[in-house]
């Protein structure tokens, strides 16, 4: 591969010329299985006839102006996303970090206007929440952080899933104004909270008078069988941040926030020159129409269920799995051994996975994933790690 890039990732020996659905092709015809979305990004799967049209027809009439004007597809966009999440205002940037940095600064901005004057964050051991200065500092894994020292101040850090911890952090601080988090962690392992974390993070906030910020960058977007994964739990954040599966490939982030954190930014207080621009902005509101419209949220419930269970069936009683779990179409395989190997022997039978937290096997597929192709994935994988598993 060429050397005029950066080597910010290792990278696997492949490369792709063209998809279909939740099918790859690379330069040489091979064809691949995609279980990992381009990290959940293509929920509608690759090349979705809505996405293409809306992108087409988009380039042929305006793709950007600057958010000097009044953006229409910017405005649809933000009317659709409001009325499908129950928040009530959107901040448009063009990815996870980026809409993380605009929630952790308008965390920053609320608490000022309140009168604290060093405001602190809750954080979680084991989140991410991307690889900006502020966001790697909000970040719970060293290794995001290691070598960008000074780290951005102001976050405290609390163990994930673990509410008595947050308790004994209201009792001894006085700044802390909003607790940001992930519903289930991505990176981290596929890590799902105990089943009333989120409401109970919920009452905390209430009582406290902080923010509760949802990074659903990753859980977002049907990814987990609902829109937002805090819809499984009826609960409802002063602030969400999406990205990823947004507009299925189109780079775009979105910070949401209701309440009197909506009102927080006013001219001048934060901006984005590429933010919301109208080709971003009508891939994005292709995905959200093409989600309503098929029913994709309810299929990656389902789907994503059969899938769980078959994996759980399929490793039952096999020493070396830990774990299965995860919800909808997000989910993880906890081996009792570092498996990162295993990502280059799927690739060689044609299916493409990922291993997070150096043990945990992450499948993110495609929304659209049918039962066939679930099928096979299981199948595939199956054989996979038996044989690791067996021969490691
Ligand atoms: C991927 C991710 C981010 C960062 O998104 P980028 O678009 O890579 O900046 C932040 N938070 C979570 C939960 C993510 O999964």
């Amino acid at each position: 591969m060429s050397d005029s890039l950066m080597a910010t990732y290792n990278r696997l020996p492949v490369t792709f010329a063209r998809g279909e659905g939740v099918w790859l092709w690379d330069t040489e015809g091979r064809r691949y299985l995609d279980a990992l979305a381009g990290i959940a990004v293509c929920g509608l799967g690759h090349a979705h006839p809505a996405v293409r049209d809306a992108l087409c027809e988009q380039a042929g009439t305006l793709v950007h102006t600057s958010n000097l004007y009044g953006v229409l597809e910017q405005q649809r966009l933000g009317d659709l996303l409001i009325e499908q999440t129950g928040m009530e205002r959107v901040f448009f940037g063009n990815s996870g970090a980026e809409a993380n940095e605009a929630a952790i600064k308008l965390a920053r901005l609320h608490a000022h206007r309140k009168g604290i004057d060093n405001p602190a964050i809750l954080v979680t051991e084991g989140s991410f929440h991307g690889r900006t200065l502020a966001t790697l500092s909000a970040t719970g894994n060293r290794k995001v952080q290691a070598g960008f020292e000074p780290l951005v101040q102001g976050f405290v850090r609390v163990p994930y899933d673990d509410i008595e911890a947050i308790e004994t952090a209201a009792a001894n601080r006085s700044n802390i104004v909003a607790i940001l988090v992930e519903p289930i962690q991505g990176e981290g392992g596929i890590n799902v909270p105990a089943a009333d974390y989120n409401a109970r993070l919920r009452a905390i906030c209430d009582r406290e008078g902080w923010l509760l910020i949802h990074d659903e960058i990753q859980t977002g977007m049907g990814r987990t069988g609902r829109l937002l994964a805090h819809q499984h739990d009826g609960v409802q954040p002063d602030v969400v941040t999406l990205a990823k599966g947004l507009a299925n490939g189109v780079p775009i982030g979105a910070c949401l926030a209701r309440g009197e954190a909506a009102d927080t930014f006013g001219p001048g207080s934060h901006g984005s020159t590429f933010g919301g621009n109208p080709l971003a902005a009508r891939a994005a509101r292709a995905v959200l129409e093409t989600l309503r419209d098929e029913d994709l949220c309810s299929h990656a419930d389902t789907i994503g269920a059969w899938l769980m269970e078959a994996l759980r069936e399929t490793f039952a009683g096999t020493p070396g799995v830990v774990e299965v779990r995860g919800r909808g179409l997000m989910i993880g395989i906890e081996l009792d051994r570092p498996c990162g190997v295993l990502v280059g022997q799927a690739l060689e039978a044609g299916l493409l996975i990922n291993v997070t937290a150096e043990r945990v096997i992450r499948l993110l597929p495609p929304l659209i994933l049918q039962q066939a192709e679930a099928e096979q994935l299981v199948e595939t994988l199956t054989g996979l790690v038996r044989r690791f598993l067996e021969t490691d």
